[in-house]
């Protein structure tokens, strides 16, 4: 059994006293959903804000990228060892806009995801191709390639410390969702993918679905046999909606 997990990625929104009364929301509600794992990633400056808040409250935090370096000349740069340090639990690696909008190839997402290992913590190594991957039947290559660049990096026993999250591209902020029958299937090429490595990892491993995942849709997504929660953008940053999308999670155990 995969304890479902559903992190919030607040992208670059937010402010002090937004940050204390979204996540004061989210933990008036946590008791009740004990049987998920949830977290959030908050804009770097109010991490420690939050880690103070959330974290007796079983609660993770995490960065929402860091540096490929571990110390050093990189200006802007800020570090998975500082990320522990602050009290983090996760660092997303590999985000469509990280990849996009920064450049960052398959080759820095393995460096990444090397250095928040090291970190102790866990990468959430987000994959998923763009709509004209997808319309050209490229798509399972495409997130085939980025997975096993990690795996050539870190090696397939490093996937029982990470996080897989199957992001279509095309399907981020857009409101556009993939369907479930889409969604269902690329997480099981990826488990199946990783299973060529371990069967027992790809078993074990947590792989969570992202793209517009609202509380209306949640649902249907988390039942699929092989999605265990979801990266959620947008709908995040309202604790109710966070929330429906949270009991979705919860409601998926007693499906399964
Ligand atoms: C994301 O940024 O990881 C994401 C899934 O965004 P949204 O839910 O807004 O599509």
């Amino acid at each position: 059994m995969r304890t479902p997990i559903v992190i919030g990625n607040w992208k670059l929104n937010g402010s002090k006293a937004m940050a204390e009364a979204l996540v004061a929301g989210i933990l008036a509600e946590r008791p009740g959903l004990s049987d998920i794992e949830m977290g959030v990633c908050p804009p770097f400056v109010f991490i420690s804000q939050v880690v103070a808040q959330a974290a007796q409250a079983g609660m993770g935090v995490g960065g929402q990228s860091c540096a490929e370096h571990v110390t050093g000349a990189y200006t802007g740069e800020v570090s998975a060892e500082m990320l522990r340090d602050v009290g983090c639990r996760y660092v997303l690696v590999g985000h469509s806009e990280r990849r996009t909008l920064f450049g960052e190839t398959n080759a820095v997402v393995a460096r990444k995801t090397r250095v928040v290992l090291d970190a102790g913590l866990i990468p959430v190594l987000c994959v998923g191709e763009t709509l004209e991957e997808r319309q050209a039947g490229n798509m399972n290559a495409v997130v085939g390639g980025q997975i096993e660049a990690v795996v050539d990096a870190v090696g397939i026993q490093a996937f029982d410390r990470t996080i897989v999250a199957y992001e279509p591209v095309w399907a981020i902020g857009t409101g556009q969702t993939a369907s479930p029958e889409q969604a269902q299937a690329m997480h099981a090429s990826i488990r199946a993918q990783l299973a060529a490595h371990s069967p027992a990892i790809a078993q074990a491993v947590r792989i969570q679905y992202g793209g517009s995942i609202k509380p209306d849709n949640a649902a249907i997504l988390f039942a699929q046999p092989d999605i265990d929660g979801g990266l959620i953008g947008g709908a995040s940053l309202n604790a109710e909606d966070f929330l429906v999308i949270c009991r979705a999670a919860a409601g998926s155990l007693r499906l399964s």
